[in-house]
């Protein structure tokens, strides 16, 4: 396969989409990123790269990160963090509270910020300085020791962040997050201002494509099982409230975040990422989802 040329093409069928959709406006720093941004960027598991557009150019990863939390939290603790976090769509917004009352602290899967903020509480527990380990584990999966959080973006998330607060206090109320709840939200808002671009993010994820083996530093990330897993919540969970469309007209496991961006996996080939920064009502990018959509119509690689 030609992955530029092919690429040339997604990005083009995508282009006229870069018009709809809202930029998120809850922070200042994601509202003011240009709105007709876009970018796209493979990496293969044999180490082939294709980028078009600003896939070069940093974003804010958001809930992405909590692909990469929650690969960590399995590597430190296996399966225990199953104890603690289900793994079904929540049929709510990616922020509400309503079903923890419901299932006693439970959040129903890792995606969701109830379970992003137990997975940061599982990683804050079991070590000294979980922010700068995350960061690590970053670097050495982009092979870029420049890779950084924006602490502009991790400071407005800490300001703007009543609800991430309430949900943290609300699960500790059920004994769910057993360490110090401002440690855990510390974590949260930096893992989500995290700022890399689509090609650091497609490098980063290629491990989930390559049975949890990074192909570029040959180091096991996660066992297969494991692997398969992450996979598997991503195309059920990854993203918000659109995972079942997104299975339907994509076909991939995926998983978006506020600031734009869409990462999804081809197992055993290779992982794409799509950037922009205009949504749609449910959260996920226009346009990196209409390249999503494009890529797999071309492609014809999707896991059905
Ligand atoms: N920082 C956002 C929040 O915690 C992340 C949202 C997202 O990307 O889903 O609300």
């Amino acid at each position: 396969m030609n992955w530029s040329q092919l690429l040339n093409q997604v990005y083009a069928d995508a282009i006229p989409t870069l018009g709809r959709g809202e930029v998120a406006t809850y922070i200042p720093a994601l509202a003011e990123v240009p709105a007709n941004r876009f970018g796209i960027a493979l990496v293969t598991v044999e180490g082939d790269l294709a980028a078009v557009g600003h896939a070069h150019e940093p974003f804010s990863i958001q809930s992405i990160s909590k692909v990469f939390s929650l690969a960590m939290a399995l590597r430190d603790g296996g399966d225990a963090l199953w104890q603690r976090c289900g793994r079904e769509p929540s049929g709510n917004s990616f922020n509400s509270l309503v079903q923890l009352e419901r299932e006693h602290g439970i959040p129903r899967n890792p995606f969701i910020n109830a379970g992003a903020l137990v997975v940061a509480d599982l990683l804050a527990k079991r070590r000294i300085n979980a922010r700068a380990d995350l960061l690590k584990f970053m670097r050495n999966r982009v092979g870029n020791e420049r890779l950084y959080y924006d602490e502009r973006v991790a400071a407005s998330e800490a300001a703007t962040g009543a609800r991430n607060r309430a949900l943290a206090w609300f699960i500790k109320s059920f004994g769910n997050i057993e360490g110090k709840v401002d440690e855990v939200l510390d974590l949260y808002f930096h893992q989500c201002a995290l700022a890399m671009s689509c090609v650091e993010l497609a490098r980063a994820a290629c491990f989930l494509a390559n049975e949890g083996i990074d192909p570029f530093t040959q180091e096991r990330v996660l066992n297969p099982l494991q692997t398969r897993r992450i996979n598997a919540l991503m195309l059920t969970c990854g993203t918000y409230d659109a995972a079942g469309e997104v299975a339907f007209q994509v076909g991939l496991p995926a998983k978006s975040g506020v600031g734009g961006g869409i990462l999804a996996i081809v197992p055993r080939k290779l992982a794409i990422v799509a950037w922009s920064p205009r949504l749609d009502p449910q959260g996920n990018s226009v346009a990196s989802l209409a390249a999503m959509r494009s890529f797999v119509e071309r492609s014809g690689l999707t896991v059905f």
